[in-house]
């Protein structure tokens, strides 16, 4: 058995109804909350309205900044920053997707440090103790950002996506009430559970891969990979919904105590370039190209997924199961309606050299089983780019 740590701080609240539970829960932080939304729509907004009521039911004082983007900017962090600041917050609470667990996060370092969230990027300086606490409430699954040490951040005008990685953005406390994901729509029902089995099964062939992240990604890839297609079908179904609140949970668990490869490395750069792309349909338009150039160096993990996709694989030899598993990933990715490309979403032809270097730059690239030089990354994109 190899060397490994395991670290898991948040205080894990999962189950239906549990939203209720949210002012009480922030009320143990702080008196003074900012609430961290997206602008309320007809599906959410009686969640935000719930939420307000709880946190006044617990005597704390609730701001609402509404001004969460999807792969959230540094302009949106700052503007909910001076929110925080001016409500005085002790305490942040966001509420949603990856982009409003994620701003909640960075507002909670930019509110309490000198600069922007930019400044505190997972190379640059560390955020202190300073940061506001944080509590997360997940409306999709997801990212699993409810459960892990990341903030991801855009910078437009750099048109470059990063990460401030550090354990102080930890949520203090999160709920994941499978109730509050039934209003997902199709689509973000797909992208976003596609992103929880990348999460689950990048962890599995990660490098720093141990036995505990072994033991729950595996368990995330078969969950995810049956309940997906099955909820799809079947939006509100709450036990499917229950199922991929769970996944999700677990790849989580699984990308902090591990991390992310190849595929992440490259849909951070996508959606950097070009903002309109949603986190799970980059890696949905770039994953039949890595699987290609990757499955021979992680032959066990690819037959466990092959596996997972198709039980009519379950017979075969790893190496066997492994040689099927592209083929039976395209079809999963079809089954789900994620098979897409970057040339679906507009990306420019002439910039693909330029999105090809920009995947080398987060080191997410290197961690994988087999690592791109420039000319195969240049091949990967091209390949991502139309098919
Ligand atoms: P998102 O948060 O951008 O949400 C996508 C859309 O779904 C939004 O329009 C949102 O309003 C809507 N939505 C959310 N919940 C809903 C509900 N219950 N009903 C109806 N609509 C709902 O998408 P996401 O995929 O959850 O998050 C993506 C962001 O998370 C990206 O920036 C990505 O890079 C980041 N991310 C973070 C981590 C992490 O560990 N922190 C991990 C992976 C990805």
């Amino acid at each position: 058995m190899n060397v490994f740590n395991y670290f898991q701080p948040t205080d894990i609240r999962f189950g239906c109804g549990r939203v209720k539970e949210a002012g009480e829960i922030v009320a143990s932080l702080g008196k003074r909350c900012l609430l961290i939304t997206v602008e309320p729509f007809p599906a959410l907004e009686g969640v935000f309205e719930k939420i307000k009521k709880s946190l006044a039911d617990a005597g704390v004082e609730v701001e609402h900044f509404t001004g969460v983007v999807p792969n959230p900017t540094t302009d949106s962090i700052t503007a909910g920053a001076e929110m925080a600041k001016k409500h005085n917050a002790d305490v942040v609470l966001g509420v949603g997707g990856g982009s409003s667990m994620d701003s909640a996060k960075a507002i909670a370092v930019e509110a309490t440090h000198e600069g922007t969230s930019w400044d505190y990027l997972f190379y640059k300086t560390p955020p202190t103790e300073k940061t506001l606490p944080i509590v997360a409430v997940s409306t999709t699954s997801g990212t699993g950002s409810q459960v892990t040490q990341v903030a991801v951040v855009t910078n437009p005008k750099e048109r470059d996506k990063s990460a401030i990685y550090n354990s102080i953005v930890y949520p203090k406390i999160s709920i994941i009430d499978p109730e509050l994901m039934l209003s997902v729509p199709e689509h973000i029902t797909a992208s976003t559970g596609w992103d929880v089995f990348c999460h689950a099964f990048e962890t599995y062939i990660h490098a720093n891969a141990s036995p505990y992240t072994d033991l729950i990604s595996k368990e995330a890839i078969r969950l995810a990979v049956e309940t997906l297609p099955l909820l799809l079908k079947d939006l509100s179904n709450i036990d499917l919904r229950t199922k991929m609140a769970w996944a999700d949970t677990l790849a989580g668990l699984s990308i902090a105590n591990a991390g992310v490869t190849l595929p992440h490395g490259m849909g951070m750069a996508i959606s950097g370039m070009y903002p309109h792309i949603a986190h799970g349909e980059s890696l949905a338009m770039v994953y039949p190209a890595c699987t290609r150039f990757t499955w021979k160096s992680a032959i066990p993990q690819y037959a466990y997924a092959a596996r997972s996709m198709d039980p009519a694989l379950k017979d075969l030899s790893d190496k066997e199961a492994a040689e099927k598993s592209c083929e039976t990933i395209d079809a999963f990715l079809k089954k789900i309606g994620m098979w897409i490309c970057l040339k679906d979403k507009d990306m420019p032809e002439d910039e693909i050299t330029a999105l090809a270097k920009q995947c080398m730059v987060l080191p997410d690239y290197k961690n994988t089983p087999r690592v791109a030089a420039e000319k195969e990354m240049l091949e990967i994109v091209k390949q991502s780019y139309s098919r």
